[in-house]
């Protein structure tokens, strides 16, 4: 029953993110809904500017991904409690040739309900976790940078999970924010909430 229960929600939650637009994504115009809320994947009262959000032209078109613009070595934290499911910590390069795709270091967390978030282009050594790890919300993770494929010290962040038809996909993710819990939007500054 539990289970059924269960997978009725997540289907609720899903059936929720199919029925938004490209248009809707860009806008941040969502219907109340009852997926998980994420916190900022910073430290508290940190202010940050949201470079690219959900379908952005330059890098993320296609894609449901965030860029905050963060400066190299600023503190990452989990946006959400989970294990952690894949490290990597050993590229010094980064830029925008072919080669650099495979240059980034990056940390992957595993939630509760089998989706992952990703948290891309950290420094070389800038993770102070390890895979099997359990870490809570707000817990720091690693270190900034701008390893991989990218321009400028970013942090590039997205969550993968399962849609309604049982397909593993990126998904568009809630924040608790200073300015309530919202979908973000592109060229904006925002603050974690504590
Ligand atoms: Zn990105």
């Amino acid at each position: 029953m539990k289970l059924v229960l269960a997978s009725l929600f997540l289907s609720a939650i899903c059936f929720g993110q199919d029925q938004y637009s490209i248009r809707d994504l860009k806008n941040g115009k969502f219907k109340e809904d009852s997926s998980h809320i994420y916190d900022l994947p910073f430290e508290n009262k940190k202010r940050v500017f949201l470079v690219q959000a959900y379908e952005s032209k330059m890098s993320h078109k296609g894609e449901r991904a965030l860029d905050f613009k963060v400066k190299k070595g600023a503190k990452i934290c989990a946006a959400r409690a989970g294990v952690i499911l894949g490290v990597r910590e050993d590229s010094d390069k980064g830029g925008l040739k072919d080669e650099n795709l495979s240059d980034g270091n990056y940390i992957s967390i595993k939630h509760n309900d089998g989706s992952v978030a990703h948290y891309w282009h950290l420094k070389k050594d800038g993770a102070v976790v390890s895979v099997g790890d359990s870490v809570e919300a707000g817990q720091w993770i690693g270190l900034s940078g701008n390893t991989g494929y990218s321009a400028f010290p970013h942090l590039h962040f997205e969550v993968q999970g399962y849609d309604a038809t049982g397909h593993f996909k990126q998904l568009a993710t809630r924040f608790y924010t200073n300015k309530g819990v919202i979908y973000l939007r592109p060229g904006k500054f925002y603050r974690t909430r504590h």
